[in-house]
């Protein structure tokens, strides 16, 4: 393998492998370094959005990636306590799939490590952990990674930050964090999922207690909102309080909770909501979570994360080919998504103030809050929460060439 690479992409989540494939399609030599041995781990969505979809229409790839099993969900409903509100209707949007795919994340970025690899500039290297930013003066020129084989460095024009919430590289890059917060953390576990079950998402608040349930199958993914901080708590009243909890609150018969048995099957995520003031250093550029986390809220992270992707290969592309990114083509980048990515937190830390933290501060079922009543009673409005989540504002497309067709 090459040390040197036009760029190396720190990351293979949704953000990471969807630039590594857009430039290595546009002919950029590029590395995807990404620190798991595959991309079964941790908890990050399941959704694919309309906007991902038209996306992938565009790539020409739309047709392949719908043959892999998944649901197809058309409008999205919240229950506060007993009573069921649509709340997103996707039906209405102009795109090649109006509606929200669901499958889990591992098959969504296998699917685009088997597309990338086709291309011969393409290079995943899995349990490859950057450790450090290799720099020359002012300017960041690499990483250094550890991996199985021990400690090596890669050498690039520019190395993108994909890292995530939790971002090594934005950390060491020394990027000022302006943090918005988030008033909990989420409980994650699977029970059962019986065929005569309702299919899609699930989502129900009730006195102090929120619930989420991705349908996977045969399995439900499921999400239990805790107050922030708070899981020591939840872990010293017991594994019998915490059943009860989820039996009260999920739409399930109660035996399914009894089968969650002890702790190690339940896993703490916590959640943060916080972006970077400047995205970028000479040779280095921050894109999805590195450089804003996103709430879970909305389920809208994947979809900001994919078009900042998209961005940042249109904005890139041609200067990596040429070997001359400046720092202005960076700060390009920033311009362009650092609205989307501003207002789609505003819009979460809304969410999370005005009706997450009273959910969970409150003893009895809450009330549904005037929005949620207006999308009730006006099935038009549920236009606006289908169109920000399901395409979001300013939605991308491609512009980058395919050079292997050309
Ligand atoms: C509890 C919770 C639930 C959520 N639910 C949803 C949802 O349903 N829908 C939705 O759209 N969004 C959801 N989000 C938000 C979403 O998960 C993120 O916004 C999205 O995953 C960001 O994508 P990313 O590619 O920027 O980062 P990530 O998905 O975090 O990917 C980062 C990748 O980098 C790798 N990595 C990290 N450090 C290194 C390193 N040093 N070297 C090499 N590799 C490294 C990681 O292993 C990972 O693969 C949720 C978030 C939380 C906290």
């Amino acid at each position: 393998m090459s040390d040197v690479v036009r760029c190396c992409v720190v990351g293979g989540g949704p953000a990471g492998m969807m630039l590594g494939f857009l430039l290595a399609r546009a002919g950029v030599e590029v590395t995807v370094l990404e620190k798991h041995a595959d991309f079964l781990r941790d908890f990050r969505g399941d959704t694919i959005h309309p906007s991902t979809l038209s996306i992938l229409d565009e790539l020409g790839l739309l047709q392949e990636f719908l043959t892999l099993p998944h649901r197809e969900v058309h409008e999205l409903r919240m229950q506060l306590g007993n009573t069921v509100i649509p709340v997103g209707d996707f039906s209405h949007l102009s795109a090649p799939c109006p509606f929200i795919a669901l499958m889990p994340q591992w098959d969504f970025l296998n699917f685009l490590a088997r597309q990338s690899a086709r291309r011969r500039t393409f290079q995943l290297l899995m349990q490859a952990e950057a450790t450090e930013l290799l720099r020359d003066g002012e300017r960041v020129t690499g990483v250094r990674m550890s991996t199985p084989d021990g400690q090596r460095e890669l050498r690039a024009d520019l190395v993108v930050a994909a890292d995530g919430r939790s971002s090594v590289l934005r950390q060491q890059a020394g990027l000022e964090v302006e943090v918005l917060g988030a008033p909990m953390d989420v409980l994650w576990f699977r029970v059962s999922r019986e065929p005569s079950d309702p299919a899609g998402v699930l989502g129900r608040f009730d006195a102090g207690q929120i619930f989420i349930a991705l349908d996977r199958g045969d399995y439900w993914q499921c999400g239990y909102v805790i107050g922030k901080g708070s899981a020591d708590d939840v872990h010293r009243r017991g594994m019998e309080a915490f059943r009860d909890g989820v039996a009260h609150v999920a739409p399930f018969p109660r035996e399914r909770a009894n089968e969650i048995r002890d702790w190690d099957e339940v896993k703490l995520l916590t959640v943060q909501v916080d972006r970077l003031r400047r995205w970028y250093l000479p040779g280095l550029l921050c894109i999805g979570d590195a450089a804003h986390a996103m709430s879970p809220i909305g389920g809208v992270g994947i979809n900001l994360a994919i078009q900042d992707a998209v961005a940042a290969a249109n904005a890139l592309a041609a200067r990596l080919r040429a070997g001359q990114v400046r720092l202005d083509d960076l700060a390009r980048v920033q311009r362009r998504r650092e609205l989307p990515a501003r207002a789609t937190q505003w819009v979460q830390v809304q969410l999370q103030n005005r009706i997450v933290r009273p959910v969970l501060q409150s003893v009895e079922t809450p009330a549904p809050p005037l929005p949620l009543r207006l999308l009730e009673r006006f099935p038009l409005l549920r236009r606006i929460p289908a169109y920000l989540i399901g395409v979001g504002v300013r939605p991308e497309h491609v512009t980058t060439p395919d050079v292997q067709a050309a």
